[in-house]
Parts: structure tokens; C-alpha cells; sequence
């Protein structure tokens, strides 16, 4: 018998009107990969993660989730069921420590169970469990810091640790290093290294050195189909992928080495 995929796709369509943005996709994404999602602009990637994260209905095809359908389950319950989501939109407390930033999403994915310790109890265990999420995303340094005083690619850290906050099973990067310098963006490929090894993650991105030192495979998607999918060597050689992002006219410098 095999496993279910953390995160499977078959058949997934979405159309705005005639425009079929999303056509037809099969994916298949095991538990602990680091798959990235590449494409020329107006591929399809941004609609293909909507779709996934349930911030949009498919017009075909099913969304299975552990093995389980999702195809019309709402964000909010996708999210309990371990999918999330970092930089669509900054969320972060800047008046509040980054350290209570995280430990406001422990405290809240905790709910119930908070509920059967004693306050005092409860009070160590959320720092505890906060203070391991700034360490695991680098940013324990800076714990008692207001968030507003980051910089950009920290705000992005402190991001992903209180996405880890949620102990999600599929975590969705949309283009993390967007607006952050070499120095952040370096950071953020050493972060996502740093990753519990067992945790899914699906990326963005359009910078290639970023994708080729992240991911163990990758899928190329143009015009709405998945055109390739194969490791970072396959997919660098495939005279397919190189057509269709010079022929998109995204440039060569897609394909450059790392
Ligand atoms: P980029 O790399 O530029 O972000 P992308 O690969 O994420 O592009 P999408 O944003 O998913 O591509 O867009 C795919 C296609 O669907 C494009 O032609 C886009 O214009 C169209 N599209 C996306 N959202 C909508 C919408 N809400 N209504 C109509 N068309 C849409």
C-alpha cells in the first residue's frame, strides 16, 4: 500500500471565465519534500496556491490533504488541518515583543488544551514553546524586541515562526525572498534548512539561486499546465523548461548558475 501524499492534486482546473489559469494540474508532494513551484509570470502559480489553501474554489479536479478530500473545505478548516500560509499578508503585532507576537499564536493553536493546565503551568510552557520557535527561525536574539523594529527580512522570520506556531504539515512560501537583500535571502534558504525535516514545504519563488539551494524538486508550471517536474539537475537541464521561459521572455537569466 502506498502513503498519501501530504499534499495531492488530480486534475485541478480554475477558470475565470474563457481564461483557464489553472488547467488540468497533477501533483504529487510527499511528506518532508522542499518543492518549489516555478513558472514564467501569469503561469498560474499564485491561483494553483489559492486553490490549495482554500482562498479559492476549483473549477475541476480534487484537493486531497493527507490522503484526505479538501477539494471544497473552507480556509479556515484547512488551516486547523495543518495548511499554512506566510507573506500574503503581514499579520505581525509591531507594538508587542516579538517574543509575545509568537507566543499570541501558541497560545491560540494551543485553545483547548491550555485550558486543562494551571495558569502558571500554562504561562512557562507557551514561552518555552515560543522562545524554541525563535530559535528554530533565528530570531532568538531579538526575542524581547518590539516587531515593529525588524527589518524586512526578520519581519519574514517572525512570520514563519508563528506559522510553525500552528504545527502545520504543509507550509506555503509565496515568494519569500521578495524585497529582501542577499544577506535576508541567505538567511531564509539557511532557515528553511533549519526546517523540522519532516515538515512539507511549497514555495514560489522567481529567484532561481533561491530555489536551486531549497528545493529537492521542483515543478514547472506554464499556461496553466504542469509542464516539468524533476530535481533542481533535471529541471536546469530540460530544453522544455529553458523553451518556455525564454519563449515567455523571462529571461536566461532564470537558468544561471547558483
Ligand atoms: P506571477 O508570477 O506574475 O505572480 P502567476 O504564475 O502567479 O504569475 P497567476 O497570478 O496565477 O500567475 O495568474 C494566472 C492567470 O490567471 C493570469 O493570466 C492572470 O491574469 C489570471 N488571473 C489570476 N487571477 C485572476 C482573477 N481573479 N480574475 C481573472 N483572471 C485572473
Amino acid at each position: 500500500m502506498t502513503t498519501a501524499a501530504v499534499l495531492e492534486l488530480r486534475g485541478v482546473s480554475k477558470a475565470y471565465g474563457s481564461l483557464l489559469a489553472v488547467d488540468g494540474v497533477d501533483l504529487r508532494v510527499e511528506r518532508g519534500e522542499r518543492r518549489a513551484l516555478i513558472g514564467p509570470n501569469g503561469a498560474g502559480k499564485t491561483t494553483l496556491f489559492d486553490l490549495v489553501g482554500g482562498r479559492s474554489r476549483v473549477s475541476g479536479g480534487r484537493i486531497l490533504l493527507d490522503g484526505a478530500d479538501v477539494t471544497t473545505m473552507e480556509e479556515h478548516r484547512r488551516a486547523r488541518r495543518g495548511i499554512a500560509k506566510t507573506f500574503q499578508h503581514s499579520n505581525l503585532f509591531d507594538g508587542l515583543s516579538v517574543l509575545d507576537n509568537v507566543a499570541i499564536a501558541v497560545q491560540h493553536h494551543a485553545g483547548v488544551a491550555r485550558r486543562v493546565l494551571r495558569p502558571a503551568a500554562r504561562e512557562t510552557a507557551v514561552t518555552d514553546r515560543a522562545d524554541g520557535l525563535l530559535a528554530t527561525v533565528g530570531l532568538g536574539d531579538v526575542a524581547g524586541a518590539t516587531a515593529g523594529a525588524l527589518s524586512h527580512g526578520e519581519r519574514r522570520q517572525l512570520e514563519v515562526a508563528i506559522a510553525l506556531a500552528t504545527e502545520p504539515q504543509l507550509l506555503l512560501f509565496d515568494e519569500p525572498v521578495a524585497g529582501m537583500s542577499p544577506a535576508e535571502s541567505r538567511a531564509f534558504v539557511g532557515l528553511v534548512a533549519e526546517l523540522p525535516a519532516a515538515l512539507t514545504v511549497l514555495l514560489i519563488e522567481h529567484d532561481m539561486d533561491v530555489v536551486f539551494a531549497v528545493a529537492s524538486r521542483i515543478s514547472v508550471l506554464h499556461a496553466g499546465r504542469m509542464l516539468a517536474e524533476g530535481t533542481p539537475e533535471e529541471v536546469r537541464a530540460s530544453a522544455g523548461v529553458q523553451e518556455a521561459y525564454l519563449g515567455g521572455g523571462s529571461g536566461e537569466e532564470l537558468f544561471r548558475a547558483p
